[in-house]
């Protein structure tokens, strides 16, 4: 049975205490970046320092591309392409339906990315990626290279054009809107390698871009990493002891408690209520009485 930490009264009613957590793979070194295709009632997700995506579905887990530019953080677009941040060649690609790769971004300002790390797509068709450092730092989960910018925010308009949006985080990792995009949360994870703070932040997205930031929230134990929203607004946020559920005020509601550091995690199956957890070496999934934002 799964354990979970009820600090609000009201998370009691967003699990279900019958529900298993279950452990679908497991042999990674670090697996990132889930994304579900109810197409296929799939999932993909990126071993980083594995440098492979896997594909989980019920009947078995398969290796979806080997070797994978360290891939790390994916989504879907509003045609249900793959978006895909790579480390290894610190860009972000789109998967075109013909299987050709398109390059989003590799540059900015004519110098090259960092390590786009997690990635969403707006209802205006915008790709929004974070790119902090964690891929050139060191071999592990990429290569080792020159940092040439600030960790910065960006957003791919549809036209192609690239614009830094948020220029004053440490280390933005995984990011997520609010239900009808009224706000932007950045896991700022600057701390993971310095004394730099380390935050959940929000920002109002009332002018289409993101205004000043404010903390939203701290988890208790490790680092927020990937994160996302369910239908009504509840933040669900990667930590070190588990999921974290937060409230849209910013106070948590309770965790779902696994066994190994989560990195990130994404809601899938046939209702979406179905939460996929990547947790450092395995992938888990529990079913909850919650249901996750549909993509744009
Ligand atoms: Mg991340």
């Amino acid at each position: 049975m799964p354990e979970f930490q009820i600090t609000q009264p009201a998370f009691a009613a967003f699990v279900l205490h019958n529900a298993a957590l279950k452990r679908l793979a497991s042999g990674f070194d670090w697996a990132e970046g889930p994304v579900w295709f109810a197409d296929h009632q799939a999932l993909l997700f990126s071993d980083i320092p594995g440098d492979r995506v896997l594909r989980w579905a019920e009947s078995g887990l398969t290796t979806q591309a080997a070797p994978a530019n360290f891939a790390n953080g994916h989504t879907r677009d509003l045609q249900g392409r793959l978006i895909t941040c790579e480390h290894g060649t610190r860009r972000v690609t789109r998967r075109e339906w013909d299987g050709s790769v398109t390059v989003l971004a590799d540059r900015y300002l004519g110098k090259r990315l960092n390590s786009p790390n997690d990635v969403v797509v707006s209802g205006d068709g915008a790709v929004w990626f974070t790119d902090p450092h964690y891929g050139i730092m060191t071999d592990h989960e990429g290569g080792k290279a020159e940092q040439e910018l600030p960790c910065n925010v960006y957003r791919i308009d549809p036209s192609g054009q690239i614009e830094a949006v948020v220029t004053d985080l440490q280390g933005p990792n995984g990011l997520c809107f609010s239900p009808g995009e009224r706000l932007l949360y950045i896991a700022d994870t600057g701390r993971q390698f310095t004394d730099d703070p380390q935050h959940i932040m929000v920002f109002d997205m009332g002018s289409g871009r993101p205004a000043k930031g404010r903390v939203f929230h701290k988890v208790d134990v490790g680092c927020a990493d990937g994160m996302r929203v369910d239908t009504e607004g509840y933040l669900w946020s990667s930590a070190g002891d588990g999921v974290h559920c937060i409230a849209p005020e910013g106070h948590l509601m309770g965790k779902i408690l696994v066994p190994e550091v989560v990195s990130n995690l994404c809601f899938g199956g046939p209702s979406r209520s179905r939460m996929f957890i990547t947790a450092t070496t395995s992938l888990y999934s529990i079913v909850v009485n919650r249901r996750g934002l549909q993509a744009p």
